[in-house]
Order: C-alpha cells, then sequence, then structure tokens
C-alpha cells in the first residue's frame, strides 16, 4: 500500500490551506473528501462573497476579538496572521483583496467560488473526492491507517479537518468529534452559535427582510442587560438575525428553553431626553399632518405600522393633537422594540457551533495532538471560534499553517 507523508482528512476551508502548504514543502500528501467538490461551506461563506479575514494587523487586538479560547489561538495568530493570510491570498493563489466596512476582507470578485476554484486548480491532483473516511485506526499512541468507505491509506501524519457540525448539508457533520473521541480525545459539549433568533412576536414576520443599521440590541438576563451589540440586524420571517444578532448569540446558548427578553435601540447615539427633544419639535413642525406620515424621518417606512402599534398611537392621528405622554410612549419604543426570544435557527443555519476538542489536549505551537504523536487538528473541529467578519476562517488558515510547519 503507498504510505503518503501527510493525509488530511477533509477538504474544506482549513484542509485545502494545509493542502498548499504541505504542496510548498513538497510533500507527498492526500486530501480525502466526502462530498463531489472541495470547500463546500467555504462556498457559502459572506453570502457566497467569502469574508476571507478581518484586517486586525495587531497581534493582541485579533486575539482579544476571540473571547472562546482565544489565547490558544496566540502562536497560530503570531506565525500566520492576518497579514500572511492577505499575502497568501493575493500573491500566491492571485486573488486580489478589498477590504470593507468592519475591516471585513473579500475578494475584489465578491465570489467565494473564486476562492475555492484557486484552492481547487492548485490541489486536484492530491484530492479524493467522494471518499468518506470511516475510522481511523491506532496502534499503541499512532494512528496506523484511515480506513474509507473504499480501501484503507496509510501515512506517516494525519491532520483532522473535517470542521464542526452546522449547516451539515455542506459535509461537516461533526465526523471528527467521533474520530477524535475514538482516539482518547476529550470532546466539549457542542452548541450552535452565531446563528440567528426566534421570536415570538407576530409584527416580526411583516417585517422580513427589513435590515437595520446602526441600531443597538440588548440581551436582557434576570432583569438586566447581560450583553450588548451595536450594528446591523435584519428582522426573518419568525425572528431576527444579521451581524448583532450572530455576535450576541454567542452568550446565549443555555437561555432559550427559559427563552429570554431583546431589546432594540433604534437611536441608540441620542440619549432619551435629546431624541423626545427632536420628536418634540418633529411634531410642533407638523401641524395637521398625520403621524405616519412624518415618522419616514426618523425610521424606514415598513417599520413606522409596527412603532405605532407598539406605542399605542393611531397611525391616523394628527401631530399636533400628540399629548406629552403619548409622545413618551413613542420616544420609548423608539430606545427600545421588545422581542421575546424563545429559540433559535438551529445546527442547520449556524455560521459555527461551541464545543467540540478539548484544547488542553492539543499543542498550541503545533496544533499536534498531545495524545496521537502522528494527529493534528485544524479549523472548526477544535473548540475554539470567534465572531462574524472573517474571524472563523483566520483560524482555518493560521490552524493549518502551524499544523503543516510542526511536522
Ligand atoms: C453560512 C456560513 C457562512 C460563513 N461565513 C463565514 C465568513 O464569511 N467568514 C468566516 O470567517 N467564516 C465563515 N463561516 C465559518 C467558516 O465557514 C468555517 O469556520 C470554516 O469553513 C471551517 O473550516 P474547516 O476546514 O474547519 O471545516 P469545513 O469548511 O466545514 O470543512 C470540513 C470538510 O470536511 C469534510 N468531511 C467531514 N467529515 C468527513 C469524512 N468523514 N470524510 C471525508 N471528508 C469529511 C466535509 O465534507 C467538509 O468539506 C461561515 C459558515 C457558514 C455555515
Amino acid at each position: 500500500m503507498k504510505k503518503y507523508d501527510l493525509i488530511i482528512i477533509g477538504g474544506g476551508a482549513s484542509g485545502l490551506m494545509a493542502g498548499i502548504f504541505a504542496k510548498d514543502r513538497g510533500l507527498n500528501f492526500l486530501i480525502i473528501e466526502k462530498n463531489d467538490r472541495v470547500g463546500m461551506k467555504l462556498g457559502i461563506t459572506g453570502k457566497g462573497r467569502c469574508n476571507i479575514t478581518n484586517y486586525i494587523t495587531d497581534l493582541d487586538d485579533l486575539v482579544n476579538k476571540y473571547t472562546h479560547n482565544g489565547k490558544f489561538l496566540y502562536h497560530a495568530f503570531n506565525e500566520f496572521g492576518v497579514q500572511n493570510t492577505f499575502d497568501f491570498f493575493e500573491k500566491r493563489l492571485n486573488i486580489p483583496l478589498k477590504v470593507e466596512r468592519g475591516k471585513r476582507v473579500f475578494p475584489k470578485s465578491e465570489k467565494s467560488l473564486d476562492i475555492v476554484n484557486a484552492f481547487y486548480n492548485e490541489l486536484k491532483e492530491n484530492i479524493l473526492l467522494e471518499t468518506t473516511v470511516k475510522e481511523i485506526k491506532k496502534e499503541g499512541n499512532r494512528i496506523s491507517e484511515v480506513v474509507t468507505d473504499k480501501r484503507e491509506y496509510i501515512a506517516d501524519h494525519y491532520i483532522l479537518a473535517t470542521g464542526g457540525k452546522t449547516y451539515p448539508v455542506t459535509g461537516s457533520t461533526g465526523d471528527g468529534y467521533t474520530f477524535a473521541e475514538s482516539l482518547g480525545h476529550t470532546l466539549h459539549p457542542t452548541y450552535p452559535v452565531l446563528l440567528g433568533f426566534k421570536c415570538k412576536e407576530s409584527f416580526v414576520k411583516d417585517l422580513a427582510g427589513l435590515s437595520l443599521k446602526f441600531v443597538n440590541v440588548s440581551v436582557f438576563r434576570d432583569g438586566k442587560v447581560y450583553k450588548e451589540a451595536f450594528g446591523s440586524m435584519l428582522f426573518t420571517h419568525d425572528g431576527i438575525s444579521g451581524p448583532t444578532i450572530l455576535n450576541l448569540s454567542q452568550y446565549t446558548s443555555d437561555m432559550y428553553e427559559e427563552g429570554f427578553e431583546v431589546s432594540i435601540d433604534l437611536k441608540p447615539r441620542v440619549e432619551f431626553s435629546e431624541l423626545d427633544g427632536r420628536v418634540n419639535e418633529l411634531l410642533r413642525d407638523s401641524g395637521g399632518i398625520q403621524i405616519k406620515n412624518v415618522l419616514g424621518y426618523l425610521m424606514p417606512k415598513s417599520l413606522i405600522p409596527v412603532v405605532l402599534e407598539l406605542s399605542l398611537l393611531i397611525p391616523e392621528r394628527e401631530c399636533c393633537h400628540i399629548t406629552r405622554e403619548e409622545r413618551l410612549r413613542l420616544v420609548n419604543v423608539l430606545k427600545g422594540i421588545s422581542l421575546r426570544v424563545y429559540g433559535h435557527e438551529g445546527w442547520e443555519r449556524a455560521v459555527v457551533n461551541t464545543g467540540g476538542v478539548d484544547i488542553k489536549e492539543v499543542d498550541p505551537n503545533t496544533m499536534g495532538s498531545k495524545i496521537i504523536k502522528n494527529l493534528s487538528f485544524t479549523g472548526d473541529v477544535l473548540d475554539v471560534f470567534g465572531p462574524t467578519g472573517g474571524f472563523n476562517l483566520q483560524i482555518a488558515w493560521s490552524s493549518s499553517f502551524i499544523a503543516v510547519e510542526g511536522l
């Protein structure tokens, strides 16, 4: 049986990146991928535009963005950071990049498939498609072979790059967790994170598709503000999503059973009293005009009926007749649309999950297993994740670099 220097299990973001580094080192390697093409999840990242990384070049600032096990990534980011990633895609894969709002980096073409294809074209001779790894066998503290649905393969070293278990239609079905456990690794319980909330309020579906920018969203726990996020959000047919919500969902894994309150401040940059003054002025200047026809100055049109209903105001009421009490109710709603969250979008829609291979059993300098001598881990299979904005793919790129460097 042919023996490879390296077998990479999984042809997703981190497996493909590891493949390029292996190629550049002249290794004899094989990428085993169960789908009929590589990078299915990579192809849908950033809504099909692939948010490759986030342009934070200061190491401490970058690590601080990772609230869950961020310190574990310090060495990986030091060895292969954001600038290395930027240069890699532009110079090694010839994909011009651009930096957008929030320092998010995308290919100029705005096509994630350009990224997937660039990887594939470099690696196609080393990729085995439609081949599922079923078992990883060990002898003592070394892997002896991987068993696929077709035949067995052997190598000096193995990288487990099978991803997490969110968005399973892309092939990331948590197989790596089963393999890691069978090899003696500890697994932390997995929960989907970076996903939208489901809400009870019926008006939510009337607003489906409405995106709000520059809002502040607060999550309440035990009657107090527990976490806040500023930025944009989106109403969906049964709840709320978008960057602020996805990032807040990092902290709410244990809160869905009881449900929790979320409040949306539509005017976070203006204090209550100042906003009240502005609304008062607007109403005064609008005289006999109906309230529903003046609120367009303060919010998108589709939100007006909802805000008026929540403020218990008749849409046809003339501005000059609105009382102080009614105005304060309106300002209260502008400063906090309240929603009750009772669930989340589920594994099918989550960007990543928390939990997975315990990082205490992995060497942060090489991503090598401390239990199995010839095994390393890359990407989502590890118990690490970052917020939205390119931070999760950066884990895939950096962990792959040090995994191959460490061989
Ligand atoms: C909708 C969505 C949008 C996202 N957008 C972004 C974004 O814009 N920016 C960002 O930073 N992150 C984003 N992410 C997260 C990012 O995609 C992941 O962090 C990244 O893909 C992880 O790479 P990976 O190599 O660890 O796993 P994956 O990319 O999931 O790859 C794992 C691969 O292993 C294969 N595999 C699994 N089991 C087996 C087996 N038994 N045998 C053979 N092959 C197997 C799978 O088929 C898959 O191809 C997004 C995620 C989702 C779901």
